[in-house]
């Protein structure tokens, strides 16, 4: 685990993902950063940054928008539809009000025009904490996809449909195999791989008894939230980027 860094009497992150192009930029907060014992990650580029944020998770990320290959706008985006709620500050030398709404409404917490001072980053760092504290935790517990929020440590999942909220309690078996799905949303998962992730060594699962936990799934979350692709097993949807 890597070094504490105090932002502020409670707030504390430990580890920042800075994607940046500009050389100089991307040194001076990396080091500012790791100066406070913050564990850094620095990407070039914007599909750099992608690549990344699909594997590890961040407490806060800081993001340029002209970015070389894929721009800043859409790592936020997809990073967004992928049903993340990790904090973005987005570095940004275009003044214009429009790239700023934009930004926000593309699900950025804050964005700091360069040039600016460290300590001028730090405070609004500190300010998006301040604003969404237990954020990193809570992103780190729930996977998301569309209508659907599972919560992996009570293992309740939050269904929002036509404007209506509510909650289901699953099974064990549900839950191994709702989890699977949505760790890998738009890939088709067999009935061999689904029966891996939920029965244990030994365990014979009867023929039909993927089928069955589906339909219990189904029965709780509505019939249209797990697909099946006749013959190839099945799937969620990934999410549509807004
Ligand atoms: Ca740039």
């Amino acid at each position: 685990m890597g070094a504490r860094f105090f932002l502020g009497v409670e707030l504390m992150f430990e580890t920042v993902l800075v994607v940046e192009d500009d050389r100089m930029i991307g040194e001076a907060v990396c080091a500012a950063l790791k100066d406070a014992g913050v564990t850094t990650q620095w990407a070039r580029s914007g599909w750099e940054a992608t690549g990344i944020l699909s594997q590890e998770r961040f407490d806060l990320v800081l993001l340029d928008l002209g970015l070389p290959g894929r721009d800043g706008m859409s790592v936020l985006r997809g990073l967004r539809a992928d049903g993340s709620d990790t904090p973005v500050i987005i570095l940004t030398a275009r003044d214009g009000l429009e790239d700023r709404l934009a930004g926000l409404d593309a699900g950025a917490d804050d964005y700091v025009l360069k040039p600016f001072h460290m300590s001028e980053l730090l405070a609004r760092m500190r300010a998006v904490l301040r604003r969404r504290p237990g954020a990193a935790s809570a992103a780190a517990r729930t996977l998301t996809n569309g209508e659907l929020t599972l919560d992996t440590e009570t293992k309740i999942v939050t269904i929002e449909r036509d404007g209506e909220k509510r909650q289901a309690a699953l099974s064990r078996r549900e839950y191994d195999l709702l989890e699977a799905l949505l760790t890998r949303p738009g890939a088709i998962l067999s009935r061999a791989a689904l029966e891996e992730r939920v029965y244990s060594d030994g365990e014979l699962p009867e023929s039909n008894a993927i089928e069955f936990i589906i339909h219990g799934l189904r029965k709780k979350l509505g019939a249209s939230a797990i697909g099946n692709v006749r013959g190839l097993g099945w799937m969620v949807q990934r999410p549509r980027a807004s």
